[in-house]
């Protein structure tokens, strides 16, 4: 007889109590998050045998598993394990193992019960779905769901037939293929979770019960698991790859397309779609698009290591509350920050708290949360809020002196070591930082617009200042959950820079008769998240030109580009532009046929390629890396090709 004593192991701990519930708790020995390593999960098969043994003999009545991180559950799979695990002879075992211990904890006599709480992700969610029951703590942090279609497969521990068992066909699917994180209730909606919970320290007490009362999730209901019989099925596949057509081509990410065909040919039946999810999922694992998404990942992982530590951010002022000040200033809000938004008169600020409005109300469920984020945002058109700001950001219109008298005016008030920034798009930031005592004190935060939807800011570096200003920068730009890349100021900076051969290049291929869909269709096909010319027009032709015109480009006068202009035809943002705009969406004609519209593509994206080469070479990023993460945050550039710079050394672009 095994006795019921406590087990330390490096990932998990382990003890029995008076009860003789068992209480498994994952600790992951590095890092803030816990994750399934290899050696977690040996460590865990051996943990089951002794679940078996010790429940045969009736010394062990349940099991809860519980994460002994604040962080959350489990995050997934260890990533970093994944490029070793891409080596077709090592996979497909290391697969068929987790799948044997995940059947094994399904199949022990004894209820085995999840409690959730923060991130249970990935891996972790499929553990979570291999036991009996599961509980989550409703709040705020918790987030279920299945990331892997973003690093190029799909669940590969089961998750596929475990989901739709639970969720049912049409649900699971689309949590699989969206790589959607879902919170507690909707995750409870689904029926991923049996059993919801107030707080973190009622998990033990809710997961005791379910160990006493042997409780026992149910499946999904009948009429939702018909939705996988032989016909509904074959619609409901044809239906998802043409949802995930219009997203994602089957060469750049074959993923999805695989996840569907084997929903389509086994998803009747649970148990057979684990059996042959293995035989899909190896190809995946080894596909470029796959190392390269991986690449995507952890280098978008490093921007958030970036920046000081402890530094703590809670007051905001922003001056110029026009498109960029308004929108910056709501941001700030929405993520917490205290914010007071200066502009010459109330008329000049109303627009952007009613725009803040607008975003709260898209953002949050609850009004009281929307009532909190507008108490957040104050109008301060006498600049009150200045002295008090932690942060202050100028983003008043791109004229050197107005944006010089402008910190002039308040380098005196400010607090010590707040933040001076500007948001200026194109003026070199040592002209701007003339006018103040203490230049190095100024450095440039560059948002892109619109920025409640691009996660990229550059954080802008003069020749004045310190690696201390620009972490703090970089710390802020994280505190409001934006992924800071840092920047050399030099025209254009990075985006702007590595943007605008590409679509001039474009623009003239059109001054001079080629069709403009075909063009930006060949942008897409290349994997682009929009063609050239739309972007102009998404962007502004004034704001294009402008930027054109700083960066040394010149726009002809007699050119249809100048013509638009003239006329007032600024694109999106006045309902003409290249392209007629209704509802927020360009009127397209049909692009005539082209034989090899990624090849075109591939012809389009060369100037940016070229000038990304270039920017790395002056040094205007640190590496080759940030220069590819900063260009496809920035401008959507093919993640499935690891960005400009790792698409070239591939010799695929
Ligand atoms: P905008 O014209 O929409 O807004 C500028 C605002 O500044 C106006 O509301 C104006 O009243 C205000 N202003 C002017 N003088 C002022 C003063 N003395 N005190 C207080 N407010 C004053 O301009 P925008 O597009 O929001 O651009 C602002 C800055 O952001 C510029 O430096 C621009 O280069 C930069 N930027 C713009 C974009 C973009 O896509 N529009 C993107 C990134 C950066």
């Amino acid at each position: 007889m095994i006795a019921p004593q406590a087990t330390e192991t490096k990932h998990w701990s382990f003890h029995t109590d008076l009860e003789k519930i068992g209480w498994l708790t994952i600790h992951s020995p590095e890092g803030s998050v816990n994750v399934l390593s290899r050696e977690a999960i040996m460590e865990l098969e051996t943990l089951v045998a002794r679940f078996e043994d010790l429940a045969s003999s009736d010394q062990l009545v349940g099991v809860v598993l519980l994460s002994g991180k604040e962080s959350g559950f489990i995050a997934g799979a260890d990533v970093s394990e994944f490029d070793a695990m891409s080596d077709f002879s090592v996979l497909p075992e290391a697969l068929k193992r987790t799948h044997a211990l995940f059947a094994r904890i399904e199949e022990l006599k004894i209820p085995v019960v999840a409690g959730i709480h923060g991130f249970c992700l990935g891996g972790g969610l499929e553990l979570a779905l291999a036991c009996h029951y599961r509980i989550a703590v409703n709040d705020e942090k918790t987030r279920i769901g299945f990331p892997e279609v973003n690093l190029g497969i799909f669940p590969g521990f089961g998750g596929t037939g475990r989901s739709v068992r639970q969720a049912g066909p049409v649900d699971a699917m689309q949590i699989m293929l969206t790589g959607k994180m879902l919170r507690a209730g909707a995750a409870r909606g689904l029926n991923l979770v049996d059993k919801l919970v107030r707080h973190r320290d009622m998990l033990r007490w809710e997961g005791r019960k379910a160990v006493l009362q042997r409780r026992k999730s149910q499946p999904a209901s009948l009429a939702k698991r018909a939705m996988a019989w032989p016909l509904l099925r074959d619609y409901l596949a044809n239906k998802m790859r043409a949802e995930v057509g219009k997203k994602a081509n089957r060469v750049n990410y074959p993923a999805p397309y695989a996840l569907i065909e084997l929903f389509e040919q086994h998803g009747h039946d649970w148990q057979a779609m684990i059996r042959h999810e293995i035989d899909a999922f190896v190809p995946l694992m080894g596909s470029l698009t796959a190392t390269n998404l991986r690449r995507v990942f952890f280098l978008s992982e490093s921007l958030k290591k970036q920046g000081l530590k402890g530094a703590k951010f809670s007051r905001v002022h922003v001056i110029g509350a026009g498109v960029m000040g308004g929108d910056i200033a709501a941001w700030c809000a929405y993520r917490g920050m205290i914010v007071t938004l200066q502009d010459l008169d109330m008329a000049r600020i109303q627009p952007a708290l009613d725009r803040a409005k607008k975003l709260f109300q898209k953002r949050y469920k609850k009004k009281r949360e929307v009532d909190a984020a507008m108490l957040r945002l104050t109008a301060d058109p006498q600049g009150k809020g200045a002295s008090r700001a932690d942060v202050i950001i100028e983003a008043v219109v791109e004229k050197l002196e107005v944006k010089q008298s402008i910190f002039k005016g308040v380098e005196g008030q400010l607090k010590p070591g707040a933040i001076l920034a500007t948001n200026t798009s194109s003026i070199e930031l040592e002209r701007i930082a003339e006018a103040l005592q203490d230049p190095a004190r100024l450095i440039g935060l560059h948002f892109f617009n619109p920025v409640a939807q691009l996660p990229l800011v550059e954080v802008i570096r003069s020749r004045f200042n310190s690696d201390e200003a620009i972490g703090k920068g970089a710390s802020f730009a994280q505190a409001i959950g934006k992924s800071p890349v840092v920047v050399k100021s030099a025209p254009g900076f990075l985006v702007n820079r590595v943007l605008m051969p590409y679509m001039l290049g474009a623009v003239e291929r059109v001054e001079r008769g080629e069709s403009k869909e075909l063009l930006d269709a060949a942008a897409v096909a290349f994997g682009m998240p929009m063609g050239p010319i739309e972007l102009m027009d998404t962007v502004g032709l004034d704001v294009g030109k402008s930027v054109a015109t700083e960066l040394g480009h010149a726009v002809p006068e007699n050119s249809r580009f100048a013509q638009l202009i003239a006329e007032g035809k600024l694109g999106r943002k006045t309902g003409e532009g290249f392209y007629k705009w209704e509802k927020g969406k360009a009127i397209k004609g049909e692009a005539p046929a082209h034989a090899d519209l990624a090849g075109l593509g591939r012809e389009l994206v060369r100037p940016l390629v070229d000038m990304t080469e270039i920017v790395v070479s002056e040094g205007v990023v640190s590496s080759p890396e940030m220069a590819d993460i900063g260009v496809i945050m920035g401008t959507g550039f093919a993640p499935f090709l690891g960005g400009p710079m790792k698409a070239r050394a591939d010799g695929r672009a």
